[in-house]
This record gives structure tokens, C-alpha cells and sequence, in this order.
């Protein structure tokens, strides 16, 4: 296995609720580093970027709008083999079917609302952490 970096949002749902550092303890205590974080507000053209691929989606005005509606922490993670272990660590999507133990189970509202964004590949990692970092924001 490889050390490789992913990219993670913890969403406005958990900041609301100011979730970061549980959420965070979660993410550190299955190893991964978080070795970039940023808290911002995204735009509404940031949001339309990011979920570009789901334009087509049904859901996509209420995820635009919820990814912008309150602060965003936007994170690069490492560890071994960062992209599948942080997808197992955040659990399914809906938060109804996440394993126990994930972040989703722990502290998602709603299949929208889930707490958490993790990169879907390694390709797809460097080009979302590319979006909100330089390397200068990170340090491993
Ligand atoms: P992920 O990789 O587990 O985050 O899931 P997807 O790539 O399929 O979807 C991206 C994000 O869109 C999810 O994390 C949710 O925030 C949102 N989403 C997915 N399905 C739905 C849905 O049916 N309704 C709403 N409102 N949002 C959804």
C-alpha cells in the first residue's frame, strides 16, 4: 500500500453544529493526517465547480445550495491508501445504511446532509485538493 493524500469537506451541517474537531477525532483516530484545513464560506460558483458532475442530478440546486448555505472545512488527508480509507471511515451516503462507527452513522442529518465529502479516486483527490490549495497550505 501506497501513501496517498485525499481530499475531505466537513460540511455546513457539522459546522453548524460545531462538529469539526469530532469529526476530526474520528478522521485522526483511523489514522489518517490531516496535513491541510481550511475553514471557508464556498461560493455558489466554487459549489457549481465541485459537483459539476452532478449538474445533471436532480438534487443538484439543494446540494449547490446547501454546500453554501454556512461554513465549510475544507481538508487534505494522508495516509495509507487515504482515498479508500477515508471512504470507509465516512460511511455510505445515506446515512440510514452507513456502518457503525462512521462519521456518516455518528452525525449525519439526511442523505444530503451528510456531514462529509471524500474524494472518490486518487485522480479525482489531486484535482479537488487543487481547487482549494496550493502546497504551500500543506504540510505532510
Ligand atoms: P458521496 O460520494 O458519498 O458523497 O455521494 P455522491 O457522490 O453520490 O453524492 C454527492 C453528494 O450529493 C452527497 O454526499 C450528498 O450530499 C448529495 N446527495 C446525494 N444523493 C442525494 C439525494 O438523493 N438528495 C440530496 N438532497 N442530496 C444528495
Amino acid at each position: 500500500m501506497a501513501v496517498q493524500r485525499t481530499f475531505s469537506i466537513i460540511k455546513p451541517d457539522a459546522t453548524e453544529r460545531n462538529l469539526t474537531g469530532a469529526v476530526n477525532a474520528v478522521i485522526e483516530k483511523a489514522g489518517l493526517r490531516i496535513i491541510g484545513q481550511r475553514r471557508i464560506q464556498m461560493t455558489q460558483a466554487q459549489a457549481e465547480r465541485f459537483y459539476g458532475v452532478h449538474s445533471e442530478r436532480p438534487f443538484f440546486g439543494e446540494l449547490v445550495a446547501f454546500m453554501t448555505s454556512g461554513p465549510v472545512v475544507v481538508q487534505v488527508l494522508e495516509g495509507e491508501n487515504a482515498v479508500a480509507a477515508y471512504r470507509e471511515v465516512m460511511g455510505a451516503t445515506n446515512p440510514a445504511e452507513a456502518a457503525d462507527g462512521t462519521i456518516r452513522k455518528l452525525f449525519a442529518k439526511s442523505i444530503g446532509e451528510n456531514t462529509v465529502h471524500g474524494s472518490d479516486s486518487e485522480e479525482n483527490a489531486a484535482i479537488e485538493i487543487e481547487q482549494f490549495f496550493t502546497e504551500a497550505d500543506i504540510a505532510g
